[in-house]
């Protein structure tokens, strides 16, 4: 075999997976179809979790920090809650990507670009799928099979400082979804995301969530859209010496709709299996699975419950997660000092269990 792993994708899954195995002394093949600058339909905001699974830092390329909040239900309420830590870290993704690209090269991983890969075909002892929501891998690998997905429309509009340092979130304008504003050094990002259904109404309501923030719909350049592939309970992650990572997964988050945080967990697990592997203690690389039960579908599990209860009593659950409290228990998870809700404490586990409770009803 001519590599211990190939990965096919060079976005945060695949790279991040790519800098933790050359960096263990593996040999390590990381292809991509694309050139690299280049850009991805995405927030680019890294939450403080994700950052903190990143062995090493990102500051080079992160163009705004979000210590604040804003949020607003359906263009009524709006509440601004201030965090004690960075809440994202926002950055653009033409520049992320390369920058986590770069930092898998000088691991020592042997990079390809402009190479469209099959999962199939690769010398390689290991083969980890990271080619994202529209990748063929998790096909090619017979894995993956049971997500669905979610739809969002992104534009970018010219910069204004009263954006600056925060995370503005409209909860429950779109369908199991909501709409955001996220400053970047030049512009600010705005976007609408939600339940596949919703996108026909996508375009008009990116407009509306324009117009109710002061923003010019008239001025959005680049406008986009794009799927995000969320994993159903029990859906099949690795096979053999195969396995697929971030939204070759289908591990974004149903509620939040982030991905990164799951990509670069993802591609922590699946290294740590696949050094397990070419070290003899494995056979395979169904650990892989596991760990991502036990990691990260604790998390999934309590997205796809805020996500119902948004969906049919948004009133109740806004009126609950706008409590002080039930903040703080959001700003733990955001920053990572809180694994899951289900881990919270105290009165922090109060709010929480409310919310689980609308959640039960609205199932
Ligand atoms: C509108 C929108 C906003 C979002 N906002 C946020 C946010 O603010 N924060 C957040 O955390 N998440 C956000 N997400 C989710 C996030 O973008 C994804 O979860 C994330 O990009 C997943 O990374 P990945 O490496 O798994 O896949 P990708 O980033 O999709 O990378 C896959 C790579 O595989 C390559 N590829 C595909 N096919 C092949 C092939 N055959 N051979 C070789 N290479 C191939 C592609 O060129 C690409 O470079 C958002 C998503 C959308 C759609």
């Amino acid at each position: 075999m001519s590599y211990d792993v190939a990965i096919v994708g060079a976005g945060p899954a695949g790279s991040v997976a790519a800098f933790r195995l050359a960096s263990a002394g593996t040999r390590v093949l990381l292809l991509d179809k694309a050139t690299f600058p280049r850009d991805k339909p995405c927030g680019g905001g890294v939450t403080g979790r994700a950052a903190r699974l990143l062995p090493f830092s990102i500051e080079p390329v992160v163009e705004d920090v979000a210590d604040r909040m804003d949020c607003g239900l359906r263009y009524g309420q709006r509440i601004t809650r201030q965090a004690r830590a960075p809440l994202a870290y926002m950055t653009q993704r033409k520049r992320l990507d390369h920058f986590l690209l770069q930092r898998a090269a000088e691991a020592g991983a042997e990079v390809r670009e402009g190479v469209a890969a099959d999962a199939r075909e690769l010398d390689a002892r290991i083969v980890i799928g990271a080619d994202g929501c529209n990748g063929s891998s998790a096909k090619q690998l017979g894995l993956a099979e049971g997500i669905v997905h979610g739809v969002a429309l992104e534009a970018n509009y010219p910069w204004e400082e009263r954006f600056a340092g925060g995370m503005l979130l409209e909860i429950a304008v779109i369908h199991g979804g909501y709409g955001w504003v996220f400053p970047k050094g030049d512009h600010v990002n705005v976007g609408v995301g939600g339940n596949q259904a919703e996108g026909p109404r996508l375009r008009a309501e990116l407009r509306r969530m324009c117009k109710a923030w002061g923003i010019d719909p008239d001025a959005a350049a680049e406008t986009r859209g794009y799927r995000l592939p969320m994993r159903l309970p029990g859906t099949a992650l690795a096979r053999g010496c195969t396995a697929v990572i971030g939204d070759a997964a289908g591990l974004v988050d149903p509620f939040s709709g982030d991905g990164m945080y799951e990509a670069f967990y993802s591609a922590k697990l699946v290294s740590e299996a696949a050094l397990d592997v070419l070290a003899g203690r494995a056979e395979d690389l169904s650990p892989y699975q596991t760990a991502v039960e036990n990691r990260i579908a604790p998390l999934t599990r309590a997205g796809w419950g805020a996500k119902r209860a948004f969906e049919r009593f948004p009133r109740t659950t806004y009126a609950l997660a706008r409590l002080p409290i039930t903040f703080r228990a959001l700003e733990k998870l955001l920053t990572g000092d809180l694994p899951e809700p289900g881990a919270a404490r105290g009165v922090e586990r109060a709010a929480i269990r409310a919310i689980y409770k609308v959640a039960k009803l609205a199932s």
